[in-house]
């Protein structure tokens, strides 16, 4: 059951005193509910749950899109910036039929502590378009890109808000968002957004930089845990770039990766599956169904196997009270943001699984974000291996703090994450006298 306690100076914003123990019916209320306790557990003064427990400005834009056929389709984006507390805001824009104005705000919220968590100087915002990108086709998906940044450029900039790529969105996408922002304002920033192609001021080793990240946290997390990679097993629930380049840097580990699934479904071999091969045939076909040499398996079955590492890297609310018993992995981490709820999340701890927090597991995009802003501002470029140093120097850094205060606080990891996060935010609260 939850550990999550009431923080009784506010007792309006989330829930009444006895739904503590109910389990987070939202993205925003999960992620109310653990800033509350982090507030809780350092005995921060209430204003500070006051500046964080809701976005300082989202912004909804409508947007129309001339398709193929002729016809005009509107449709509604979302931009939300939670906090310019610690300097701009920071977060993806993600292109996905579930999304609502709640999520994005909750996104926004994630993205501030995971900035937080590595001590990278932005807030967090997170953008989206409810949209079902699989039936847009390329033209349409441009037009729906160009009508999203026009529609928030005002909103957004490099000193302001830096928008990145995020579910179903890519470099392609960073670079239209780009060339419009550029042509509408008559000027060239290519800090405006990260994640775009290299050619246009991306950053080495942007694509791979959120998988390699997860890889960091699961290496250390296996080494405090004594458990050898070589020939450990993993699941993977998403194979969009995130959850392909877990895979292709855990084999590379020596993990064998044993199931994989798609929105389209799951393939399972117990002797592994060959990752570049699957990478392969998503890019062909769309999915990894049908991978040749291995079984189908139920997208939910990936997550019940009996594996050393589960790695959910889809999308929120995976993992939750309902089907946390099912669950066997040793260690979960949590490629994809908000996976688990935070109840689920204890639950998982409380049997002695290693949870990794998605604010610490998946913070490398956001690092390497940070790292292509750097270079655009000062116009000077980093070969890869300096990206992959620096992001390695920092992803163990973050993952030595949060385990330190969990070692100390004999709290679960993302309870130390947030309390790391919190007490950053807190500190520049202080500084900017707001406290
Ligand atoms: N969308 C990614 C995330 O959720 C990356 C954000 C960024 O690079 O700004 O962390």
């Amino acid at each position: 059951m939850s550990t999550v306690r009431e923080f009784r100076s506010d007792p309006g914003a989330v829930a009444p005193a006895k739904a503590a123990v109910r389990e987070a019916q939202s993205p925003l209320e999960a992620v109310q509910r653990l800033i509350r306790a982090a507030c809780e557990d350092l005995g921060l003064p209430p204003a500070v749950y006051e500046y964080l427990k809701e976005p300082a400005r989202v912004l909804v834009v409508n947007i129309p899109v001339r398709m193929d056929s002729g016809e005009v389709r509107t449709f509604t984006g979302y931009r939300s910036q939670h906090t310019d507390v610690v300097g701009p805001t920071k977060g993806g824009v993600r292109f996905h039929p579930a999304v609502t104005l709640d999520e994005v705000k909750a996104l926004s919220m994630w993205m501030t502590m995971k900035c937080a968590v590595l001590g990278l100087p932005y807030g967090g915002a997170k953008g989206g378009v409810v949209c079902e990108p699989r039936t847009l086709s390329r033209s349409e998906l441009e037009g729906l890109a160009r009508g999203y940044i026009r529609a928030v450029a005002g909103f957004v900039g490099p000193e302001r808000d830096i928008p990145a790529p995020d579910v179903n969105t890519n470099a392609e996408i960073m670079g239209w968002m780009l060339d419009e922002y550029s042509s509408l304002r008559g000027v060239v920033t290519p800090a405006l957004i990260t994640g775009k192609p290299e050619v246009l001021g991306g950053s080495a080793g942007r694509t791979g930089a959120t998988g390699r990240g997860v890889v960091i946290t699961i290496r250390e997390a296996a080494d405090r845990l004594g458990l050898d990679l070589r020939g450990a097993t993993a699941a993977i629930q998403g194979f969009g770039n995130v959850g392909s380049h877990t895979a292709r840097y855990l084999q590379e580990l020596g993990v064998r990766v044993v199931a994989i699934s798609d929105v389209r479904g799951g393939v399972h071999r117990r002797d592994g599956i060959d990752v570049e091969a699957a990478i392969e045939h998503t890019r062909r076909y769309g999915s990894v169904v049908g991978l040749p040499g291995t079984d189908p398996i139920g997208s939910d079955e990936v997550l019940y196997l009996p594996v050393d590492i589960l790695v959910p890297a889809a999308l929120e609310n995976q993992i939750t009270m309902a089907n946390v018993d099912q669950v066997s992995a040793r260690i979960v981490c949590e490629a994809a943001n908000g996976p688990t709820t935070p109840e689920a999340s204890e639950a998982l701890v409380q049997r002695g699984t290693f949870v990794i927090p998605d604010i610490l597991a998946n913070a490398g995009g956001v690092t390497v974000s940070y790292f292509e802003w750097v270079q655009n501002l000062q116009n000077f470029y980093w070969p890869e291996d300096e990206v992959e140093a620096r992001l390695e120097d920092m992803m163990v850094r973050a993952f030595n703090t949060v385990y330190k205060v969990h070692a100390q606080r004999g709290v679960s990891m993302r309870r130390a994450a947030y309390m790391v996060a919190l007490k950053r935010l807190a500190d520049a609260m202080a500084a900017r006298g707001w406290l």
